[in-house]
Formats: structure tokens, sequence, C-alpha cells
């Protein structure tokens, strides 16, 4: 049955863009664990070997993990009364959540907290001039998404998912979402797409192939590549040592620059700065 807009509904005020800030790309995922962090971090290092000038906020305020997958500890300095300095690695600026408050304090956090918090990341952090800010997005679909687009005019958002289907089925939930207001799917990454054994050199698809980019075609997004489950990619993510800075010639890192450069031409030709979502609530 079509669901008809009720009386009451109205649209959210527009959203104001972050002042120098050029582009903004969530990376999002349907569940945990697929490999999110991993690939927006790799992604802001591949947009910088673009020579692009990039920030990385971490969102996810319940497991940040940017500070370690950039090797980044310790408080970040203020500036005057309110604001931030983000700190910088590799050439991206980078600030999470992780910075200011002890992790296990985070993950307890829950609607008007997370919204605050994500807003001060947002509107309280001396960012400076960048083309692009990628926003490495909880999993899910829950209130800092919604924050997310309500907030900042996104240029759109990069999927990542494993390529099995009950990882797919919640990827599915996660395009949803961005369609639902208005964001631009900018397409879909395929984490641990193939194993292949450092002993052998035989490759096993643990989590099978193909799930990933046959889901794009399914939905009209594009496919932007995928990445192999490869011990390198989780040890330098371990070390705070990430492949694109560390090993920016390797078939890893190439594999992100390859999606970074897509992503980059997928905003471009998406123009100036798309207006922000008009979110209706009923
Ligand atoms: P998410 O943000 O989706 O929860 P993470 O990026 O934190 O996932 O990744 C979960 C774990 O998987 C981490 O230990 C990370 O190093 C590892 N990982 C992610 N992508 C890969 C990959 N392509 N190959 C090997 N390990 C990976």
């Amino acid at each position: 049955m079509a669901t008809q807009p009720t009386p009451q509904a109205r649209p959210m005020p527009r959203a104001a863009g972050i002042p120098g800030v050029k582009h903004v790309v969530a990376v999002a995922s349907g569940k945990g664990g697929v490999g999110k962090s991993t690939t927006s971090c790799n992604l802001a290092l591949g947009f910088a070997a673009l020579g692009l000038k990039v920030g990385m906020l971490d969102a996810d305020v319940y497991g940040p993990s940017q500070p370690k997958l950039f090797g980044l500890q310790g408080k970040p300095r203020t500036i005057g009364a309110r604001m931030i300095e983000p700190k910088e690695r590799f050439g991206v600026k980078v600030m999470s959540i992780g910075f200011l408050v002890d992790a296990d304090t985070a993950m307890i956090w829950r609607g008007a907290m997370v919204i605050q918090a994500v807003t001060q990341l947002l509107r309280e952090v001396a960012w400076g001039d960048l083309d692009v800010m990628v926003v490495d997005m909880p999993p899910g679909t829950g209130d800092v998404q919604l924050t997310m687009a309500q907030q900042v005019p996104l240029a759109g958002a990069v999927i990542v998912s494993t390529p099995q289907d009950i990882a797919l089925i919640d990827a599915r939930r996660a395009v949803g979402m961005f369609q639902k207001v208005n964001i631009p799917i900018l397409g879909i990454v395929e984490n641990m797409s193939g194993f292949c054994c450092p002993a052998c050199n035989k490759v096993t698809s643990i989590f099978g192939k193909g799930g990933a980019r046959a889901e794009a075609g399914r939905i009209g997004a594009p496919f932007l590549g995928e990445i192999p489950l490869h011990m390198t990619i989780r040890a330098t993510s371990d070390e705070g040592r990430p492949v694109v800075a560390t090993a920016p010639e390797s078939h890893h890192a190439q594999a992100y620059i390859n999606i970074a450069t897509q992503v980059w031409s997928a905003i471009e030709d998406g123009g100036t700065r798309k207006p922000a979502p008009r979110i209706v609530i009923e």
C-alpha cells in the first residue's frame, strides 16, 4: 500500500555547508566489521594521493577507529574559546571523537548526545580549506546518518559491503536510507573480496565474490571496485600505517586510489555543491 505524507509533514530546514569545505563524502555500511573504517581511511589517503586537500571526520561515535588507523593519539589543540584544531597525518586533517573522550564512553551515547557531538565535529573544528571531507559513518542507519544528512550538503555516499548475502541485505538498507533523503549513491565497494593465501597464492573467496557488484547493478549505482582480504591491509591498519600512505605503489593501494579517482570524478561530474536534502517528518 502506498504511503501518503500526512498533512502535518514538514520539510527540515536546508543545511549550511561547512565553511572552506568544498565536498563532503559519507562512507557507510549496513553492518559493522565489513571494513568501512579501513576503506574510509584509505579512500581519504587516495584523495590526498590525487593531490587534493583532504579531511577525515570520524563520525563513528560508537567505535571510532580513525585515530588508530592514522596512528594518531592525544587530545587535539584548541584555538580560542570554542574551536578545535584537527590533527594531521599523511597530509590528511583528522578529527575523531576518539581524541576527545574515552572510547568506552562514546559507546553508550545515544540520541541527543550523538547529534550534539557530530554537530561539534562539523562546526567547531578548524577544518580550513578542503577539497573533500571523508566522513566515516557508524554502521547502519541511525542518528548520525540523519544528523549528517540534515546538517551538511553531502556530495554523496560510498557504501562498503562484503560480498555475502547477509552483509548485502544490510547494505541495501543503508542505500535505501540515503536514497530516501536524496543523497546520491556515489558507488559500492566490495571489501574482503577473495583471500589470497600467502603460503600458496591460491585465491579463496571466503565471503563469496561479486555480490556487491551485482547489487550495484541491481540498484543502478556505480560499482567502484573490489578490495581483497589481505594480511597487509589488516596489519598496516593495525599499525597506524595505512597501505595507501606507506606503500602507494602496491597493488592494494592502487585499488584504493582507483576508487578515489572514480569517486572524485563522480563528485566533479555532479558539478557544484548539491543542495541539502529535504527531509520530511511524517
Ligand atoms: P568497520 O569499520 O566496517 O567496522 P574495519 O574497517 O574496522 O570495519 O575493519 C574490521 C577489521 O577488518 C579490521 O581489523 C581491519 O583491519 C580488517 N580489514 C578491513 N578490510 C580488510 C581487508 N581488505 N583485508 C584484510 N583485513 C581487512
